[in-house]
């Protein structure tokens, strides 16, 4: 069956024909692909062609699609039910693997998604610390509960305004944005604002507007500012834990935030999430304390076998340093490619995360990241679609490389590149 055909059966019954909005193609145009199976770096459409995948489910696939080892795990505990609504065994082995990899958490509890651990984590702050306002960043993404549904609104001392139909003035107005990596904004608003501030969240290397990374001493500057005014730091490490190394990046980089935010790479593609951090404020959480959370299918065993499997395999393999060499690989290629070119991009590249954006760098806030020229991207995105590669289906996302890439896809990835920004020039040229 036809992707162009699937799709339009989709729009009949399901709004936009996708169960989440960007993979409807919107930012790119054209028509969205239908995936029938993947194998390693390699995803198939429905037309039969195979494809190299740099999307890796937006995050999760660090060890590629189907990886034998995880396949086996779901295999064998679907077979022996799928859920019970109770306790299970794995669930306690999955508790404690994240707390000896991630030794500041002193508890974990797991959830269905990341968008679920951070409306815990943020419920949670607001109860233990009994105050109501958070601080987010402009281009963070936490998920789609609706106080994350936020753009900044007129002054930086005002609170955010909506930003989706649905949600509520006063909703929006409890959280702050900041752009990214401005430590005067934090102090300012902190300033005047300090002791009604439940928690700041952040993805501390932000991902949701393509790649963007910390400042020296962003982070840094954070935890001291919430410690100092008893406020929580919330790390929203859905994408980040287990990226970069076998715990997460708060762990890595020496900052320790009260709450983390787990999601993706922990399901090894399996729908899951977990919040944890500080026993004192855990113990908030229902059944010991007031602040109440729950979930039917929470610590579901299938998923549960599929994130311990993979992050078992992450903590034996420790794929990192090689992954690390092939972002570095891909990015210094397609740059070069596109100063060849005369085509305007910068692609910065941390671990196995990179994000071509079409505009001069460095990009170190949204402000900066919009200055990119999306249609550039789009462009760039279909031509390597044609030739068989994969990419987010828009500008301000991260490219994944997984472990299932060799250094032969890195390369041939580079010189499609250079030819797809070859034919650019005659549009986008500089
Ligand atoms: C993907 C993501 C989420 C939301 O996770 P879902 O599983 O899609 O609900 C939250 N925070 C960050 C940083 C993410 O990248």
């Amino acid at each position: 069956m036809k992707s162009k055909k699937l799709f339009d059966r989709a729009k009949k019954i399901i709004p936009g024909g996708v169960n989440s909005p960007v993979r409807a193609f919107n930012s790119v145009g054209g028509t969205p692909v239908y995936i029938v199976r993947g194998s390693g770096p390699k995803i198939t459409t429905s037309e039969g062609i195979d494809l190299v995948d740099y999307c890796g489910s937006w995050g999760p696939m660090i060890l590629g699609h189907a990886r034998k080892e995880v396949v086996k795990a779901i295999r064998a505990t679907a077979a022996e039910g799928t859920s019970f609504g109770t306790n299970t065994p794995r669930e306690v082995e999955m508790a404690e693997f994240l707390c000896n990899q991630i030794p500041y958490l002193d508890m974990v509890r797991l959830v269905n998604s990341g968008t679920e651990a951070v409306m815990t984590a943020l419920r949670l702050a607001r109860g233990f610390t009994k105050k109501r306002k958070i601080v987010k960043f402009a281009g963070c993404y936490h998920g789609h509960t609706d106080s994350m549904l936020v753009s900044a609104g007129s002054g930086l001392l005002t609170g955010g305004i909506s930003s989706s139909a649905g949600v509520s003035m006063e909703t929006a107005a409890e959280t702050f944005v900041i752009q990214y990596n401005d430590t005067n904004a934090v102090t300012e608003v902190f300033r005047k604002h300090g002791k009604d501030i439940a928690a700041i969240i952040v993805e501390p290397v932000a991902g949701n507007m393509g790649l963007v990374q910390a400042a020296p001493g962003f982070l840094q500057g954070l935890r001291s500012i919430t410690a100092k005014n008893k406020s929580l730091l919330i790390f929203d490490e859905v994408i980040t834990g287990f990226r970069f190394g076998p715990t997460t990046y708060g762990r890595l980089i020496g900052i320790t935030p009260d709450l983390t935010c787990l999601g993706k790479i922990i399901g090894g593609g399996m729908p899951i999430g977990a919040i944890g951090g500080r026993a004192d404020i855990m113990r908030m959480l229902a059944p010991l304390g007031p602040v109440y959370q729950a979930g039917t299918l929470s610590g579901n065993p299938v998923a549960v076998a599929a994130g311990l499997a993979t992050l078992r395999l992450l903590k034996k393999e420790k794929p990192y340093k090689t992954l690390a060499q092939k972002g570095r690989q891909l990015s210094e290629g397609i740059t070069g490619a596109a100063r060849n070119a005369g085509i305007r991009m910068n692609c910065p590249a941390l671990g196995s995360m990179f994000t071509p954006f079409f505009c001069n760098g460095p990009v170190n806030n949204l402000a900066d990241a919009k200055k990119a020229d999306t249609k550039a991207y789009a462009a760039f995105f279909h031509g390597m679609l044609k030739n068989n590669i994969y990419l987010p289906p828009a500008q301000f996302e991260l490219g994944f490389i997984s472990s299932a890439h060799t250094s032969q896809d890195i390369r041939d990835f580079i010189e499609k590149a250079g030819k797809v920004l070859e034919d650019m020039r005659k549009t986008y040229e500089k």
